[in-house]
């Protein structure tokens, strides 16, 4: 039997899910940590995601080596090699039965035995779990194109605060904005850096495309996956990318405009504020690369197959 569940708790309903903490699998909703965690309290935290397409990882190496750079970077400890992580992911989802599933490794600062406010003190924890695939955008916004905001009161953390390559929980910048985007009736947003020029959103990273090339911000923003994929899927395809800074207008007057996430792989942008991409439909760059990033899943190069042995159907 999977350990997965539907589970209830406290009257909270849970997603179905397997997490892995302290040495044992369990159903999601069993998988707690304590409020004296200084991930808690202090969002002393990193993490990454992942996701499962159709029983297959997508580029589960890349994932692993960026969760590690960014535990050096807060001086955080795992345990384990990338081989037994690589293995509590897979036994995650293989032990739900989801198909299609996000799955994120984290570490938090953990608790200090004595409440100390020394950091080194805390004992150092590991969590991972797996709960069925979510998009930023849903199956309308996909085919359609997603309406943003791009916000002008709230900019993003820089870099020189809280350094974006290691994938955090500081988002007290993008929900405020998120609350404001929805406010001024759109379905997401894009947030700026201090400087003005255009930063990324909540969990993605924006790309415009002007005469045929690919632009994307590269500083002050974290430097995606799927960011990365689409790098390479235009070398294949033979698109040039540029990495840089990115302005309003150069935003707004794009031919087009869209967003990449584990979560949801390459969005198309159709408005942002009361401005039209393009024609406000999907653009034949980001329709072609949307198809070329899909059909990639099943690249053993980039996939990883999950064996769900006889355990579910
Ligand atoms: N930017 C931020 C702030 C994120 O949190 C994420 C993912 O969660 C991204 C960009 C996109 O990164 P990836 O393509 O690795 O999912």
């Amino acid at each position: 039997m999977p350990v997965q569940d539907i589970g209830r708790l406290d009257g909270l309903t849970y997603p179905t899910g397997v997490a892995y903490m302290a040495g044992q699998f369990m159903p999601i909703s069993e998988a707690r940590i304590s409020v004296l965690d200084w991930g808690i309290l202090h969002s002393d935290a990193t993490y990454d995601t992942v996701h499962v397409w159709k029983g297959k990882f997508f580029r589960l190496d890349l994932h692993i080596a960026r969760f590690r750079r960014s535990l050096a970077r807060l001086r955080l400890n795992v345990p384990f090699s990338d081989d037994e992580l690589s293995h509590i992911l897979v036994e995650c989802v293989k032990r739900s039965g989801l198909r299609d599933a996000y799955v994120e490794m984290l570490c938090t600062r953990g608790i200090s035995p004595t409440f100390s406010r020394d950091p080194r003190d805390a004992i150092n924890q590991f969590v991972a779990f797996a709960v069925p695939f979510g998009s930023v955008a849903n199956a309308r916004q996909l085919k359609e194109g997603l309406h943003l905001h791009l916000i002008d009161d709230v900019r993003r953390i820089p870099p020189e605060s809280v350094d974006p390559q290691i994938k955090n929980y500081h988002w007290l910048d993008l929900v405020t904005a998120l609350f404001k985007g929805y406010d001024a009736g759109a379905e997401n947003v894009i947030v700026k850096c201090t400087d003005g020029s255009v930063a990324e959103g909540p969990g993605f990273n924006v790309f415009i495309v002007c005469d045929g090339a690919l632009h994307t911000p590269d500083h002050g923003v974290l430097h995606g996956i799927t960011r990365q994929t689409v790098f390479d899927l235009a070398d294949a395809a033979g698109l040039r990318a540029h990495t840089g800074k990115i302005s309003e207008s150069q935003l707004r007057n794009a031919d087009e405009v869209f967003i990449t996430s584990t979560a949801g792989g390459i969005m198309p942008v159709a408005r942002l504020n009361d401005t039209m991409i393009g024609d406000g439909t999907p653009g034949p760059v980001t329709r072609a690369l949307f198809e070329a990033y899909w059909a990639r899943h099943d690249d053993p190069a980039w996939s990883l197959a999950v064996d769900y042995g006889d355990e579910v159907g």
